[in-house]
């Protein structure tokens, strides 16, 4: 397949590692912020294959992993309304919350249904006027353009039965955090390719400057991450601070305009809890007050919550590159992807989940 394959080629693969070979006389730490290139990096042995000088850890871009427990919490408390239709992404099904998961209300009778997109909610909620339709809309700024325009759509179809329960994050603002952090060991970051497809990638100069780290755009088959690997080394070598797009086959400086602008339109920045990082201001989205009464918050009352999260689990520290999953004690024994006790052994795209799928066990 065109623009796949070519970039999976082991010869290429390795001649990329043979630069990096040549660039790394000293350690470096670098963290992806995508949960999908974690996977990958995990998936084609990567992190085996880098010289011992470089430690890839690994950030916050999962977006199943993000979402605050109080969040899990409200989207438990509503999908329990049997008035409500509940519509989420398959992923946030297995998310832990205090008590239970969204599967298990399932499974006990509520109606809780996997969709692909808030789209596919609008239809829902068309179908069924006598409930009400709610969809959790998570994930970064993927995500959030279609998000938005679900509820344009809804407004334009009169629908006074679906509403949003919002759970959106922005990218800069956790980096900002990470990189302010007294504890950060980052050094540079392969910034996410599909976040800057939507959104460019103007919003990072100003935190490479600020920092002294450089960032790089980067895709996420082997050589797309190698090659942000490589261009990330050469720049700490030379100390020289500044934004690089290694996935120019996708992705422009400005992004994707009429994306930004519907999420303008719809979302205003606020602060926003992360699990087991805590809040980082303006690192959300929420509907703007315009917008409000598409707000599940606002609509099933549900601001009361108090949240009791697993007093194993340390993925807040391992989504802050600040531990691995394997210095975690219930890795493995009791947390598996099957009873998983914290949101980044769910998914797919968490740095538990990737561990475990493919044996790095310290
Ligand atoms: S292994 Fe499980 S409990 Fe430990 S940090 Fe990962 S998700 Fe949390």
């Amino acid at each position: 397949m065109k623009y796949l394959n070519e970039y999976r080629d082991s010869k290429l693969v390795h001649a990329v590692i043979e630069k990096i070979n040549q660039t790394v006389p000293q350690p470096w730490v670098i963290m992806e912020i995508c949960g999908g290139q974690t996977h990958s990096i995990m998936k084609y042995g990567l992190d085996q294959l880098l010289p011992g000088g470089i430690e890839l850890v690994h950030g916050p871009g999962c977006p199943v992993c993000v979402p605050s427990l109080e969040m899990i919490d409200k989207a438990l408390s509503i999908a329990s309304n049997p008035e409500v239709i509940f519509t989420s992404y398959g992923d946030m099904l297995r998310v832990p919350g205090s008590r239970g998961d969204l599967f298990s209300l399932r499974a006990s009778g509520r109606d809780v249904r996997v969709v692909y997109s808030s789209l596919d909610a609008i239809k829902i909620a068309q179908d069924n006027p006598e409930k009400q339709v709610v969809f959790f809309a998570i994930g970064f700024e993927t995500t959030a353009p279609a998000n938005a325009m679900s509820v344009v759509h809804a407004q334009n179809l009169g629908l006074d039965n679906f509403s949003l329960l919002v759970s959106h994050v922005r990218v800069p603002p956790a980096m900002h955090a990470i990189l302010g952090s007294p504890q950060n060991r980052v050094q540079g970051f392969l910034a996410a390719g599909h976040v800057c497809t939507v959104m460019g990638y103007w919003e990072y100069l100003p935190i490479a400057q600020k920092y002294g780290v450089p960032i790089v755009v980067t895709g996420f088959e082997p050589v797309d991450i190698l090659q942000g690997i490589l261009f990330t080394v050469r720049s700490l070598e030379e100390k020289t601070y500044n934004v690089m797009n290694a996935y120019s086959r996708v992705v422009t400086e400005a992004g994707n305009i009429p994306a930004q602008n519907v999420i303008k339109q719809i979302f205003v920045e606020c602060d926003q809890k992360w699990r087991g990082i805590g809040e980082i201001p303006m690192s959300g989205w929420k509907l703007s007050p315009e917008w409000k009464k598409f707000d599940a918050e606002e609509r099933f009352q549900v601001s009361e919550i108090k949240p009791n999260e697993s007093p194993l689990c340390i993925s807040g520290l391992v989504l802050q590159g600040l531990k691995k999953p394997f210095d975690c004690p219930a890795f493995g024994m009791p947390c598996t992807p099957e009873h998983p006790l914290g949101a980044t052994m769910v998914s797919s795209e968490g740095a538990c989940a990737a561990y475990y799928r493919y044996g790095r066990n310290a």
